[in-house]
């Protein structure tokens, strides 16, 4: 039994198979075949799966996002079942004697670019989709691929949950995985504070970073991870085995402890109430948040639905998520970030320039504010969602009057435009994100702006402290709960919210933080109004909460 240590983002215990993660780098494809007879068998076979898996993601889609985002996979599957493509492919190996791979890449690569040389919108958002099967065919001919181990086809046993390890995870790699396969994540590299710790805990799943030991040769093997104490057993014994699944069973207890606060109030002994709502980052875990009895979603990370593609969604995808979302838990109210784009939360398709700091460069709202289309499709579709429930749009990273009120502009504008063109549009109210010392400094003239302040801890933490919050080295001050980094923190905190309530408006958390038990007491202290957190930490939070008397 080999134990490595790491540290602990996301608590919890799994028990299961290891797979190594391998990422998404492509073999150069080796050019000639050996054996041409073969290359057809491969090539078919990986036309097969490909096919198999788009059919899944058509299905998947249908189901969450509706009929207009399942059609892109629809066209996928017509593109691997072309047959001008197919052989031209399959005469580059038979005729030619090129590799499946080699000849995969010269026939796509060459109908992409007759598609988009002919100057046209619609060609041009074709010759992508080729470029996208391409690289299905390209994952699927390797033999190790771990698209397909989480997608279901072209794996041994591909459906077999087991816990995921890599170097690293981009928050685009784990939004994309199949949730009902995934028992945990463990790193080598990573950080608590990034947004794909962030992910782990929102989706309920026990993650460590910073985990030296382990290495591709455990994929295969059995392990217990156990993300609370922040340890992974590889091939542990049978009586760790049998030492852990009681321990699962005992929290599980704990677990339906907890239900009895379901109904209850989140509010001190001295009668202070707090709302309690919950952070979700896809349309999958509103479930959860209703089953944490949440008093709606305080913060709805809509980029990931940005970093779930490759290609900026459309209005009408966006919508019916959105849609989706404020029906899901009407007339509760659902806040939906705008896009939150830059630093970590980034794609290969959205081409972003290489930044030297890219926390200080073009991100969140600067980055909506330069590149008005996107930002004005996806104002346009939150619009439309207003008219089906209770919509809060939260602005990420204000730090000066002129981004509230050049977004507010685009919104008025979108809200007119929609109108004229005969769409429902409803009421909604409109918050911003306090993530920023400048915002903090000027909360009194942006809370004279806007209907409700969210205050972005991570990131106020990450500003305030000149400390990268992607960067494992700085994790070490992240952790020292009460040196002076968090005097710092909770005094822009109370002033934030003074100037919220000077200004009648109300001043929530959405940050980690906000899910810390040990901080609850002071920021209740600090008259916040709402705590939004991972819907896992909503009950134990509420249990802490009812427990507090702040007369003391
Ligand atoms: C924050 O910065 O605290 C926040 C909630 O936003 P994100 O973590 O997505 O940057
Ligand atoms: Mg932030």
């Amino acid at each position: 039994m080999i134990t490595a240590k790491g540290k602990s983002v996301s608590g919890g215990i799994a028990i299961g198979p290891v797979r190594w993660h391998q990422g998404e780098e492509r073999i150069a494809a080796a050019e000639w075949a050996e054996d041409r007879e073969r290359e057809l068998i491969r090539l078919e076979k990986a036309r097969n799966a490909a096919v198999l898996r788009q059919q899944g993601l058509y299905e998947r889609s249908l189901k969450e996002l509706g009929k207009g985002t399942a059609e892109v996979f629809a066209a996928h599957i017509m593109m691997l079942e072309d047959i001008d493509l197919l052989t031209a492919v399959r005469r580059k190996i038979k005729e030619q004697g090129h590799t499946a791979e080699y000849a995969v890449q010269e026939a796509f690569e060459a109908q992409a670019k007759r598609l988009s040389g002919l100057d046209d919108d619609y060609m041009g958002e074709r010759a992508r989709d080729v470029i996208e099967m391409q690289k299905e065919l390209m994952t699927a001919l390797r033999e190790d691929s771990p698209g397909y181990l989480w997608n279901g086809s072209g794996r041994e046993d591909p459906e077999k949950p087991a816990i995921l390890l890599a170097e690293d995870f981009m928050p685009s790699n784990v939004v994309r995985l199949d949730r009902s396969s995934l028992l945990g994540l463990v790193t080598r590299e990573g950080t608590q504070n990034s947004h794909t710790a962030i992910l782990a805990r929102t989706m309920g799943v026990p993650m460590l970073v910073q985990c030296g030991e382990i290495g591709e040769s455990w994929d295969g093997h059995c392990a217990v991870l156990d993300a609370d104490a922040g340890i992974v057993y590889l091939d542990p014994d049978r009586e760790m085995l049998a030492r852990y699944e009681s321990r699962e069973k005992k929290q599980e207890a704990g677990r339906s402890e907890l239900q009895d606060l379901k109904g209850k109030a989140s509010e001190t002994r001295d009668g202070r109430r707090i709302r309690m709502v919950a952070n979700i980052s896809s349309p999958e875990d509103l479930n959860a948040a209703r089953e944490a009895d949440a008093e709606g979603i305080g913060l709805f990370r809509s980029e990931y639905l940005f970093l779930d593609g490759d290609r900026f969604p459309t209005e009408e995808e966006q919508f019916q998520v959105y849609r989706k979302a404020v029906e899901a838990f009407a007339p509760k109210r659902v806040v939906i970030r705008s896009c939150d784009i830059g630093t970590d939360k980034r794609t290969a398709y959205m081409q972003l320039p290489t930044e030297e700091n890219p926390a200080l460069g073009c991100r969140a709202i600067r980055f909506c504010l330069c590149h008005p289309d996107m930002f004005r499709t996806q104002l346009r579709a939150l619009l439309r969602a207003s008219a089906f429930g209770n919509l809060g749009i939260l602005l990420p990273m204000i730090s000066s009057e002129s981004e509230l009120s050049e977004s507010r502009t685009m919104l008025k504008q979108c809200r007119e435009a929609l109108l004229r063109e005969g769409m429902p549009v409803g009421s909604y109210t409109l918050g911003i994100m306090i993530e920023t010392p400048a915002a903090v400094m000027i909360a009194d003239e942006l809370a004279g702006n806007c209907d409700f302040f969210s205050i972005g801890t991570n990131d106020l933490m990450q500003y305030t402290l000149a400390m990268d919050r992607t960067a494992p080295a700085m994790n070490r001050y992240f952790d020292t709960h009460g040196d002076p980094g968090y005097t710092a923190l909770l005094r822009q905190i109370r002033m934030a919210v003074k100037a919220g309530h000077r200004h009648g408006i109300p001043v929530g958390i959405c940050g980690e933080l906000g899910a810390v038990p040990e901080l609850t007491e002071a920021l209740l202290r600090c008259e916040i109004d709402e705590l939004s957190v991972n819907p896992g930490a909503i009950l134990p939070l509420r249990k802490k909460i009812r427990e507090l008397d702040l007369r003391n």
